[in-house]
């Protein structure tokens, strides 16, 4: 793993609270988060210890990043918040967790996961589209989880309700290396 200069860029990594069916997907997250760590970066997300949130935050810190979580209060015990993180708050409300996640980032990225990770997912892609932001985002597409999401996403740009430009602000990979990459050269264009 090559070791850059610490930089200020921040990731916020939305993912399952669950470890999924697939030893792929907690390696996925432990990819992102090795590769957080080892370039200095700080990882953003809901706080947890749980599936691969945890494994994700624990991955980046054992590289030497830095992880910011924010966990609402009702969540601590179903989440079990991470005590090991460089910062962990606790907030109100859901909407307070993804207001202050959003406010952190400088990227976002989407990792396997359920309803929860889809919804933070296309939040953030809404409000790109409604000029709330400029940050870029995108899906990692681990052992092809997302095909059926991503046929859909194709499909309502045919029957008209996606534009095609709004769709292409996703950014697709299969690579953890290569979509952060991508993630951080956009942010930096924008930045
Ligand atoms: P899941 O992908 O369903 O395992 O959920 C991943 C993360 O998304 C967990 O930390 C959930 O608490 C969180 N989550 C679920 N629904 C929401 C929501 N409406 N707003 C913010 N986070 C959520």
């Amino acid at each position: 793993m090559p070791q850059t200069q610490p930089s200020d860029f921040s990731l916020c990594v939305y993912c399952g609270s669950r470890m999924g069916a697939q030893p792929a997907f907690a390696a996925a997250a432990t990819q992102v988060g090795q590769w957080i760590g080892s370039h200095g970066w700080q990882m953003v997300y809901g706080g947890g210890k749980v599936g691969l949130m945890g494994i994700a935050a624990d991955a980046t810190l054992a590289a030497g990043g830095t992880v910011f979580g924010v966990i609402p209060q009702n969540l601590l015990d179903k989440e079990v918040g991470h005590p090991g993180l460089t910062e962990l708050r606790v907030v109100g409300t859901m909407h307070e967790r993804k207001t202050l996640m959003f406010e952190r980032a400088d990227a976002f990225v989407a990792l396997a996961g359920g309803i929860g990770t889809f919804e933070e997912l296309f939040e953030i892609w809404t409000w790109y589209q409604l000029g709330v932001h400029s940050k870029p985002f995108g899906l990692l597409n681990t052992n092809g989880y997302y095909d059926p999401l991503i046929a859909m996403l194709d499909r309502m740009v045919s029957e008209g309700f996606l534009s095609p430009a709004v769709r292409a602000l996703l950014l697709v990979g299969t690579d953890a290396a290569e979509l952060l990459q991508r993630l951080h050269a956009a942010a930096s264009v924008k930045i």
